[in-house]
């Protein structure tokens, strides 16, 4: 999962009281030998630095190859380039319907062992919980599809479809060297594929572990990045231009930061609101219930715009991430420039935005060019995989909505998602706030339970999905 980490782990270095930390530490307070193999296994691999970049992911992708073949399932690893690798293995149904891909990235993002309270890569267990970089996001969520394969290999049973483990390293920097490179290279490899999984979204619970609804990731947001440029004159800044490089830039960043977002309200977005507002009450229910009807009521409106991250489903956001201009106090400078990150809802037209975000900064002597565009193309949410996900959910927990999601961060579904295959971001854990928080923060975690009933979970929507 890619997110805007950098800052995150910045706010946590600040926070984190040295002596506090390392006065903490303390080997696992469970013996991991008598725990199931899931925890055995995720234990083991979380021990496999990975940290990208480098990544270094060859070592991880032995580990899980390993682990493949000694349970009698046949593991391919591919190298993309040195030391970086992608497992790919093949559990054999009879063929009847086509392949799902179980997709994981074993690449983490850095880990400051000072800034933790037990160390990122030593796998320990503490208070039930298993710690380490990559507990969550996603090596925990790989052993979790590893965990449902070995499952499904050792039962014999015979499922309609062959079920496909995908392991890649280099996700958190872009796929380039993994599912980028797999697309591109083994493309015949997952040619019968109908289905994907991936991380994505997970069942989501408040604070106190109450599950609010399990969420399917559908769509991701696409990308686009802008560079503003304003040239004028130099000078001494005694004496002012009014029309000046960094003047300008400035006023048509204002009238482009202040201008009135436009929300957008997608079928699946109205769809998802509507069905997460049995949790809510008052006005907030009275917003979810109907979105397309709240957005014209001003305090509607603004309950729906004030989530930061639900509101990104509704929205086309502009963040200002770069400002640069001028190397002297007295020097007014010739240029200013200024780069937007810009996440786009699904069937966002690229062009026709950058268009928009021309007429609002609504200065012609400004150039506007495109640093980056990524086109995210979304999966339906009517197919066989959204049912069984639905009906396992409604077997464990009836009367809780299953929701399809648009998230805001970028995961390597997209690749596959332009191979034509479905692919859904979908994580069977729960998760609290909390933990969230931890993902690309510090004190990464996840509850020992957790794992277990994922791979239950997985093993279930595998069995729904392709038994005879
Ligand atoms: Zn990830």
């Amino acid at each position: 999962m890619r997110i805007n980490s950098q800052r995150i782990i910045l706010l946590f270095t600040a926070l984190c009281v040295p002596f506090a930390c390392a006065s903490a530490r303390a080997a696992s307070d469970t013996d991991i030998k008598t725990q199931p193999e899931a925890v055995q296994l995720l234990a083991d691999y979380l021990k496999i630095d990975t940290t990208n970049p480098p990544g270094n992911e060859r070592l991880g992708a032995e580990y899980l190859a390993g682990v493949l073949r000694k349970n009698g399932i046949e593991a391919e690893i591919f190298d993309t380039t040195p030391n970086r690798s992608c497992v790919y293995a093949r559990l054999k149904g009879t063929g009847k319907k086509k392949a799902i891909v179980l997709l994981n990235h074993i690449d983490v993002v850095p880990a400051r062992a000072e800034d933790w309270k037990f160390p990122p890569f030593a796998g320990e267990i503490h208070n039930g919980e298993l710690w380490g970089r990559g507990a969550l996001d996603m090596k925990g969520m790989g052993i979790i599809e590893l965990e449902s394969m070995l499952r499904l290999k050792r039962s014999g049973v015979k499922l309609d479809r062959d079920i496909i483990f995908l392991a890649t390293p280099d996700e958190e920097v872009g796929g380039d060297h993994g599912a980028k490179w797999f697309k591109e290279n083994k493309p015949q490899l997952i040619k019968d594929a109908e289905f994907l999984i991936n991380e994505g979204f997970h069942i989501d619970t408040d604070k106190n572990g109450k599950i609010l609804y399990w969420g399917v990731n559908v769509a991701e947001k696409s990308l686009i990045w802008l560079k503003v440029t304003a040239k004028g004159d130099a000078g001494h800044a005694s004496m002012p231009i009014a029309n000046s490089a960094p003047n300008r830039l400035v006023r048509a960043l204002t009238r482009l930061l202040d201008s009135a977002p436009n929300p957008i309200v997608l079928p699946l977005v109205q769809q998802y609101f509507a069905q997460i507002s049995v949790n809510e009450s008052g006005k907030t229910k009275e917003a979810y219930a109907d979105v397309k009807k709240a957005l014209n009521n001003p305090e509607l409106r603004d309950i729906l715009l004030k989530d930061k991250m639900k509101s990104a489903m509704l929205i086309n956001t502009v963040s200002l991430t770069v400002l640069k201009s001028g190397y002297k106090t007295n020097v007014i400078p010739a240029e200013a420039y200024a780069e937007l990150d810009c996440r786009l809802l699904p069937g966002t037209d690229h062009a026709k935005f950058a268009e928009e975000v021309k007429s609002k900064l609504a200065d012609p002597t400004l150039e506007v060019t495109v640093l980056e565009s990524e086109i995210a193309v979304p999966s339906s949410a009517n197919t066989d995989l959204f049912a069984a996900i639905k009906s396992v959910a409604q077997t464990e927990t009836p009367g809780v909505p299953v929701v399809p999601v648009v998230v805001q961060w970028f995961t390597d579904s997209h690749w596959f998602r332009e191979l034509g295959i479905t692919s859904y971001g979908w994580e069977p854990v729960e998760q609290d706030p909390e933990h969230i928080a931890t993902v690309h923060g510090k004190n990464e975690r996840v509850s020992m339970k957790g794992l277990e009933d994922g791979a239950d979970r997985l093993e279930k929507v595998l069995l729904k999905l392709s038994k005879p």
